[in-house]
């Protein structure tokens, strides 16, 4: 089948690479659509040093064989953590916590390829009307509403989101929903416009006055502030704009280590929550009911995999079928 490779170096393309292996409780899925994440633009600058195998996450696919034959021929998406199903993290729904867990992509094959298997518990079945190119965006979107779950949001209260990309963009949808008073806060002014129907915006340079953060009243700073800029400055800006007893949840997965005056914490009461995957169906539902919209994937033949990565388009990916 075509597939393409993470070789530990670079994306390799075959069409010689072997089908997946379908052990009893997995499901074998033949992939529709699958879109680049930047986690796959990071393993492509050395995110998974130890990984070697098919890249991607985010799919939507047709599933083909399965040990639960209602989901055969059924139309799914799933989720990316395979726990080893009896640990404690496993046994008590945290299942991507699990330290013995295979991730799609980033430490077993994924779906950057005409077919792929996965542990049957982790599908879900696509709704009816839902087409393929909105339900392609469930996974990223699931890890937006995962905020929802780990922090009450007072709409009463105001928030921040820093950054402007494409998480951004999904955080700032699914935060818009509580009716907290949004700002976006970005460096790209022709980015930000597509934040406007869902939140105020700002330019992260209107926070600083010769190189310094300026000083900021009380009404100026946010209750909570969510980091989504993928790069460490994002964690100083936080800190800078958060109020007293506010909350900073850290969205952005950067590989580097931050140099943080941790006083702060302590003295303002500011508690910081680290989040990554969320839950998948309320994401189907929002995507479903049309509460959340993203523009179009622009899709590419896997062959073209080098024009895909190099997109700037909101969502590049493949189309397998
Ligand atoms: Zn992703
Ligand atoms: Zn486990």
């Amino acid at each position: 089948m075509k597939a393409l490779y993470y070789d530990g170096e670079k994306a390799v393309y075959r069409e010689d690479a072997p089908m997946p292996q379908c052990t009893p409780n997995r499901s074998l899925i033949r992939i529709l659509l699958a879109d680049i994440c930047n986690t796959d633009r990071e393993i492509l600058k050395g995110y998974r040093p130890d990984f070697r195998g098919i890249m991607g996450h985010e799919f939507v696919g047709e599933v083909v064989e399965s040990p639960d034959a209602s989901l055969i021929g059924k139309t799914v998406v799933g989720e990316l953590n395979e726990g080893c199903g009896t640990c404690i993290y496993c046994r008590t729904g945290r299942e991507k916590h699990c330290l013995q867990r295979k991730v799609i992509g980033m430490s077993k094959d994924g779906c950057f390829a005409e077919y792929m298997s996965l542990a049957t518990h982790l599908l879900h079945p696509v709704p009816e009307g839902l087409l393929p190119e909105q339900a392609v965006f469930t996974e990223p979107l699931a890890a937006a509403l995962e905020i929802t779950k780990q922090v009450h949001i007072d709409p009463a209260l105001n928030a921040a989101v820093i950054g402007d990309g494409r998480l951004a963009f999904m955080i700032t949808q699914v935060l818009a929903l509580t009716g907290v008073s949004l700002t976006v806060i970005g460096k790209h002014p022709d980015k930000l416009e597509m934040f406007q129907p869902y939140a105020k915006t700002a330019l992260y340079d209107d926070y600083f006055e010769n190189g310094r953060i300026r000083a900021l009243s009380a009404d100026e700073c946010f209750e909570y502030v969510v980091e989504a800029t993928g790069n460490e400055s994002g964690i100083h800006f936080a800190l800078d704009i958060v109020r007293k007893m506010g909350t900073i949840i850290l969205k952005s997965t950067y590989a580097g280590a931050a140099n943080l005056n941790l006083s702060v914490l302590p003295v303002n009461e500011i508690s910081i929550v680290g989040s990554r995957c969320g839950p998948f169906e309320p994401a189907l539902k929002l995507l479903q009911e049309g509460r959340v919209s993203f523009p179009p994937v622009e899709l590419y033949a896997l062959k073209d995999y080098e024009q895909a990565f190099a997109s700037r388009a909101f969502k590049a990916g493949f189309r397998m079928k």
